[in-house]
Protein backbone atom coordinates (compact mmCIF):
# COMPACT_ATOMS: atom_id res chain seq x y z
CA UNK A 1 0.00 0.00 0.00
CA UNK A 2 1.42 3.66 -0.78
CA UNK A 3 0.76 6.61 0.07
CA UNK A 4 1.33 6.13 4.01
CA UNK A 5 -1.43 3.48 3.83
CA UNK A 6 -4.44 6.01 4.16
CA UNK A 7 -7.83 4.25 2.90
CA UNK A 8 -10.20 7.58 2.28
CA UNK A 9 -13.42 7.69 3.03
CA UNK A 10 -15.96 10.11 0.61
CA UNK A 11 -17.17 12.20 4.28
CA UNK A 12 -19.22 14.64 1.84
CA UNK A 13 -22.42 13.33 2.92
CA UNK A 14 -24.44 9.76 4.05
CA UNK A 15 -22.91 7.01 6.44
CA UNK A 16 -19.48 7.58 5.83
CA UNK A 17 -18.38 7.13 9.39
CA UNK A 18 -19.59 3.47 10.07
CA UNK A 19 -16.96 2.58 6.80
CA UNK A 20 -14.48 4.24 8.49
CA UNK A 21 -15.08 2.13 11.92
CA UNK A 22 -15.26 -0.88 9.73
CA UNK A 23 -11.64 0.31 8.28
CA UNK A 24 -10.33 1.24 11.33
CA UNK A 25 -11.39 -2.38 12.82
CA UNK A 26 -9.48 -3.76 10.65
CA UNK A 27 -6.25 -1.76 11.41
CA UNK A 28 -6.23 -0.21 8.11
CA UNK A 29 -5.16 3.96 9.20
CA UNK A 30 -8.97 5.24 7.45
CA UNK A 31 -8.98 9.17 7.02
CA UNK A 32 -12.61 11.07 6.01
CA UNK A 33 -12.02 12.84 2.45
CA UNK A 34 -13.78 15.81 1.40
CA UNK A 35 -11.12 18.13 -0.61
CA UNK A 36 -8.95 17.31 -3.34
CA UNK A 37 -5.59 17.86 -1.92
CA UNK A 38 -7.22 14.88 0.90
CA UNK A 39 -7.66 12.42 -2.37
CA UNK A 40 -3.61 12.98 -2.84
CA UNK A 41 -2.97 11.10 0.56
CA UNK A 42 -4.90 8.13 -0.05
CA UNK A 43 -4.00 4.69 -1.97
CA UNK A 44 -7.82 3.82 -2.15
CA UNK A 45 -11.44 5.43 -1.28
CA UNK A 46 -14.76 3.99 -0.18
CA UNK A 47 -17.93 6.44 -1.40
CA UNK A 48 -20.45 5.96 1.51
CA UNK A 49 -24.30 4.78 0.76
CA UNK A 50 -26.45 8.22 1.09
CA UNK A 51 -28.14 10.28 -1.36
CA UNK A 52 -26.30 10.03 -4.96
CA UNK A 53 -27.68 13.05 -6.14
CA UNK A 54 -26.93 15.14 -2.91
CA UNK A 55 -23.52 13.98 -3.16
CA UNK A 56 -22.82 14.61 -7.12
CA UNK A 57 -23.70 18.06 -6.38
CA UNK A 58 -21.55 18.28 -3.16
CA UNK A 59 -18.65 16.47 -4.72
CA UNK A 60 -18.68 19.30 -7.46
CA UNK A 61 -18.98 21.73 -5.28
CA UNK A 62 -15.91 20.54 -3.24
CA UNK A 63 -14.34 20.61 -6.43
CA UNK A 64 -13.20 16.67 -5.76
CA UNK A 65 -15.60 15.44 -8.67
CA UNK A 66 -12.97 15.92 -11.29
CA UNK A 67 -9.94 15.27 -9.26
CA UNK A 68 -11.66 11.81 -8.16
CA UNK A 69 -12.20 11.16 -11.66
CA UNK A 70 -9.13 11.15 -13.08
CA UNK A 71 -7.79 9.27 -10.29
CA UNK A 72 -10.47 6.09 -10.82
CA UNK A 73 -9.57 6.49 -14.52
CA UNK A 74 -5.63 6.30 -13.38
CA UNK A 75 -6.16 3.03 -11.00
CA UNK A 76 -7.31 3.98 -7.57
CA UNK A 77 -9.05 1.67 -5.92
CA UNK A 78 -12.80 2.61 -5.01
CA UNK A 79 -15.42 0.73 -3.60
CA UNK A 80 -18.82 2.54 -3.52
CA UNK A 81 -22.10 0.86 -1.63
CA UNK A 82 -25.25 1.73 -2.79
CA UNK A 83 -25.48 5.53 -3.68
CA UNK A 84 -21.40 5.27 -4.19
CA UNK A 85 -21.97 2.50 -6.84
CA UNK A 86 -24.47 5.03 -8.46
CA UNK A 87 -22.01 7.19 -8.33
CA UNK A 88 -19.20 4.85 -9.95
CA UNK A 89 -21.64 3.83 -12.89
CA UNK A 90 -20.85 5.24 -16.17
CA UNK A 91 -25.38 5.16 -16.36
CA UNK A 92 -27.58 5.70 -14.22
CA UNK A 93 -31.23 5.13 -14.63
CA UNK A 94 -33.98 7.34 -13.11
CA UNK A 95 -31.51 9.43 -11.51
CA UNK A 96 -33.05 12.95 -11.34
CA UNK A 97 -32.47 16.00 -13.68
CA UNK A 98 -28.89 17.31 -13.98
CA UNK A 99 -27.31 14.37 -11.87
CA UNK A 100 -23.94 13.36 -12.71
CA UNK A 101 -21.68 10.61 -11.85
CA UNK A 102 -17.99 10.37 -11.42
CA UNK A 103 -18.44 6.61 -13.87
CA UNK A 104 -15.39 4.07 -14.69
CA UNK A 105 -17.31 1.35 -13.55
CA UNK A 106 -18.66 -0.37 -16.81
CA UNK A 107 -22.51 -0.66 -15.87
CA UNK A 108 -26.60 1.14 -15.65
CA UNK A 109 -27.56 1.07 -12.45
CA UNK A 110 -31.06 2.26 -11.77
CA UNK A 111 -31.76 4.45 -8.89
CA UNK A 112 -34.65 2.97 -6.21
CA UNK A 113 -35.17 -0.30 -7.98
CA UNK A 114 -37.52 -1.59 -5.05
CA UNK A 115 -39.43 0.99 -5.13
CA UNK A 116 -41.79 2.50 -2.45
CA UNK A 117 -43.31 -0.50 -1.91
CA UNK A 118 -39.97 -2.30 -0.76
CA UNK A 119 -38.21 0.30 0.27
CA UNK A 120 -35.59 -1.31 2.69
CA UNK A 121 -34.85 -5.47 3.26
CA UNK A 122 -32.45 -8.07 4.50
CA UNK A 123 -31.38 -11.42 2.34
CA UNK A 124 -28.90 -13.99 2.79
CA UNK A 125 -26.44 -13.76 -0.79
CA UNK A 126 -23.92 -16.44 -2.04
CA UNK A 127 -21.10 -13.97 -3.09
CA UNK A 128 -18.90 -17.08 -4.13
CA UNK A 129 -15.33 -14.52 -4.20
CA UNK A 130 -16.27 -14.33 -0.35
CA UNK A 131 -16.19 -18.03 0.57
CA UNK A 132 -18.91 -20.40 1.39
CA UNK A 133 -20.54 -18.62 4.28
CA UNK A 134 -23.58 -16.71 2.50
CA UNK A 135 -23.11 -12.67 3.38
CA UNK A 136 -26.44 -11.17 4.82
CA UNK A 137 -27.41 -8.45 2.62
CA UNK A 138 -28.83 -4.65 4.06
CA UNK A 139 -30.54 -3.14 1.31
CA UNK A 140 -31.70 0.32 1.75
CA UNK A 141 -33.78 2.32 -1.37
CA UNK A 142 -31.21 0.39 -3.26
CA UNK A 143 -29.96 0.43 -6.31
CA UNK A 144 -30.08 -2.51 -9.11
CA UNK A 145 -27.21 -3.31 -11.73
CA UNK A 146 -29.19 -3.34 -14.80
CA UNK A 147 -26.42 -3.58 -17.54
CA UNK A 148 -22.80 -5.58 -16.55
CA UNK A 149 -20.87 -3.93 -19.26
CA UNK A 150 -17.55 -5.95 -20.67
CA UNK A 151 -15.44 -4.55 -18.74
CA UNK A 152 -17.39 -5.52 -15.60
CA UNK A 153 -17.87 -9.06 -13.43
CA UNK A 154 -21.29 -9.68 -11.41
CA UNK A 155 -20.04 -11.06 -8.22
CA UNK A 156 -23.95 -11.66 -6.39
CA UNK A 157 -27.11 -11.64 -8.01
CA UNK A 158 -30.73 -12.03 -6.53
CA UNK A 159 -32.58 -14.91 -6.69
CA UNK A 160 -34.69 -13.66 -9.63
CA UNK A 161 -31.40 -12.77 -11.16
CA UNK A 162 -30.99 -9.36 -10.61
CA UNK A 163 -26.98 -8.30 -10.26
CA UNK A 164 -26.49 -6.40 -6.77
CA UNK A 165 -22.63 -6.93 -6.40
CA UNK A 166 -19.95 -6.07 -9.58
CA UNK A 167 -16.09 -5.76 -9.32
CA UNK A 168 -14.17 -4.14 -12.17
CA UNK A 169 -10.61 -4.27 -12.09
CA UNK A 170 -9.45 -1.21 -9.51
CA UNK A 171 -13.65 -0.63 -8.92
CA UNK A 172 -15.95 -2.52 -6.30
CA UNK A 173 -19.38 -1.88 -5.90
CA UNK A 174 -22.07 -3.22 -4.00
CA UNK A 175 -26.04 -2.19 -3.90
CA UNK A 176 -26.17 -2.72 -0.10
CA UNK A 177 -24.52 -1.99 3.11
CA UNK A 178 -21.75 -4.23 4.31
CA UNK A 179 -20.91 -1.82 6.76
CA UNK A 180 -24.13 -1.71 8.97
CA UNK A 181 -23.81 -5.95 9.39
CA UNK A 182 -20.71 -7.03 11.13
CA UNK A 183 -19.88 -8.94 8.08
CA UNK A 184 -16.42 -7.76 7.37
CA UNK A 185 -15.27 -9.42 4.26
CA UNK A 186 -16.25 -6.68 1.63
CA UNK A 187 -14.17 -4.31 3.16
CA UNK A 188 -11.23 -7.21 3.54
CA UNK A 189 -11.70 -8.02 0.04
CA UNK A 190 -11.59 -4.25 -0.87
CA UNK A 191 -8.09 -3.84 1.35
CA UNK A 192 -6.53 -6.42 -0.46
CA UNK A 193 -7.53 -4.68 -3.60
CA UNK A 194 -5.55 -1.44 -1.98
CA UNK A 195 -2.36 -3.40 -0.77
CA UNK A 196 -2.36 -5.15 -4.38
CA UNK A 197 -2.69 -1.77 -6.61
N1 LIG B 1 -31.54 5.91 -3.11
C1 LIG B 1 -30.25 6.48 -2.85
C2 LIG B 1 -29.69 7.19 -4.07
O1 LIG B 1 -30.28 7.25 -5.07
C3 LIG B 1 -29.26 5.41 -2.39
C4 LIG B 1 -29.65 4.88 -1.03
C5 LIG B 1 -28.51 4.42 -0.18
O2 LIG B 1 -27.34 4.76 -0.43
N2 LIG B 1 -28.83 3.68 0.85
O3 LIG B 1 -28.62 7.69 -4.03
Amino acid sequence: MSKGGHVGVLALQGDFREHIAVLRSLGADAVPVKRPEELDRVAGLVIPGGESSVMDKLSRLFGIAEPLKAAIRSGLPVYGTCAGLIMLADTVLDSIEGQQTLGGFDLAVRRNAFGSQLDSFETDLDIPVLGDLPVHAVFIRAPVVETVGERATALASLDDGRVVAVEQDNLLGTSFHPEMTGDTRFHEYFLRKVRAA
